[in-house]
C-alpha cells in the first residue's frame, strides 16, 4: 500500500472497519479488501486510512465532467439518441495493463489538493443545462467513488434524470446492493473470460464481475456488457465462445453485447485490434442467437441486421 501525504481533506467513507488498537482499517468496498495502516492508500489510490478512519478522497472532487452521446459509453439500447452527463475522478480498483483511461485511473489526488467541492446538486444542474437525460458515472471506475455517486444519483432522480453506471463490476455484495438499485442502466466491462487473464493482466478476479452482471439481470436493471478485444490476449475463439455461452446461459441472449477494439495504451504493446477480429466476435454472437450485438463506431457498417453500431440507436 502507498503512504503519501493526504490530498483533499477526505470524507468518511462507507465500508471501513477498524481492525485493532493500532488504527488498522479494512475497506470492504471491493474484493481486494485492503488492510490499511494509518496514512496508507488502498490499491485504488483514493481511499485512505486517515488517523484510523477510512476516508474517500474522491468525495465531491470530480476531476472531469462533460456531456457525451450515450452511445459512446457505450449504451446501444438505453435512451438511444440521448446525451449523458459524465462524471469521473482519479483512481481505479483494477490495474489493467491495457487501460485506455490510464491518465485518470492510475493517478491520485496531489498532496494538498484543495479544489472546491462540487455538490451533487451542481452536477445535476449542469446535466440539465446541457440537455442530458441521464448522469453517467463513466470515466474512471465509479465503484471507488460510491459515496459521491450515491448522492448524485439520489439528487438526479429527484429531478427526473436517469443514472447510468459504466463499471468493471469489481465490487463486493453489500455495496453492490446499495449502489446498483440507484442505477437505471449498467454497462459492465468483462475484460476477458478467464480467471488467469484477470489475475495476470488486470490485478483482480473474474467471479465478482460475473456476480455483478447476474445481480443486474436478477433485479431487472437494464444491463449491457462490453468485451474489449485485445489481440492474442483475450480474442481467441475459445475465450469469446466461453464468454458468449456464459452470457447466454446466465443473462440471456437478449442481453446487449458490445465488442470494441483496443488501441495500444498505457505502455501495453499488443497491436491494435483488427476490424476482422471485432466482426468475427460479433458474428459469433449472432450465430448463437444473440439479438442485440454492437461493434464500436470505428467499424464498418455491419452487414448483419442483428449487429449495430451503438450510434445507430436501437429498437
Ligand atoms: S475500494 Fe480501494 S481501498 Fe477499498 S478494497 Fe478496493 S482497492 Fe482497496
Amino acid at each position: 500500500m502507498k503512504k503519501l501525504p493526504p490530498a483533499c481533506s477526505g470524507h468518511p467513507a462507507l465500508f471501513g472497519t477498524t481492525e485493532d488498537a493500532k488504527g488498522i482499517v479494512r475497506c470492504g468496498l471491493c474484493p481486494h479488501r485492503c488492510r490499511l495502516a494509518p496514512g496508507e492508500l488502498g490499491l485504488c489510490r483514493v481511499r485512505r486510512n486517515q488517523a484510523g478512519t477510512l476516508v474517500a478522497e474522491t468525495y465531491r472532487h470530480p476531476v472531469a465532467e462533460h456531456a457525451d452521446p450515450i452511445s459512446m459509453l457505450p449504451f446501444g439500447w438505453f435512451l438511444p439518441g440521448s446525451s449523458a452527463y459524465r462524471v469521473g475522478t482519479f483512481g481505479c480498483n483494477l490495474a489493467c495493463e491495457f487501460c485506455l483511461e490510464d491518465q485518470l485511473s492510475r493517478s491520485s489526488y496531489p498532496a494538498g489538493y484543495d479544489a472546491p467541492e462540487i455538490p451533487p446538486e451542481d452536477i445535476v444542474e449542469n446535466a440539465l443545462r446541457f440537455g442530458c437525460d441521464s448522469i453517467a458515472y463513466a470515466m474512471n471506475e465509479p465503484t471507488i467513488f460510491i459515496e459521491y455517486v450515491m448522492e448524485i444519483a439520489t439528487a438526479a432522480r429527484r429531478e427526473g434524470l436517469k443514472n447510468v453506471l459504466v463499471s468493471n463490476g469489481y465490487i463486493l455484495s453489500r455495496p453492490r446492493q446499495m449502489l446498483y438499485p440507484l442505477m437505471d442502466a449498467v454497462n459492465i466491462s468483462i475484460k476477458g473470460f478467464s480467471e488467469e487473464f484477470y489475475s495476470s493482466i488486470c490485478g483482480g478476479h473474474l467471479q465478482p464481475v460475473l456476480d455483478s452482471c447476474e445481480y443486474c439481470r436478477k433485479n431487472g436493471i437494464h444491463l449491457e456488457v462490453t468485451d474489449l478485444l485485445i489481440p492474442r490476449y483475450n480474442d481467441s475463439g475459445k475465450m469469446i465462445g466461453g464468454f458468449l455461452d456464459w452470457v447466454a446461459e446466465r443473462l440471456g441472449r437478449d442481453t446487449p453485447v458490445h465488442f470494441t477494439a483496443y488501441h495500444p495504451a498505457g505502455g501495453f504493446t499488443a497491436p491494435p485490434t483488427t476490424v476482422d477480429s471485432v466482426m468475427s466476435a460479433a458474428n459469433a454472437a449472432t450465430l448463437r442467437g444473440f439479438t442485440r450485438v454492437a461493434t464500436n463506431t470505428e467499424m464498418p457498417e455491419p452487414a448483419c441486421p442483428a449487429i449495430q453500431k451503438p450510434s445507430c440507436g436501437a429498437a
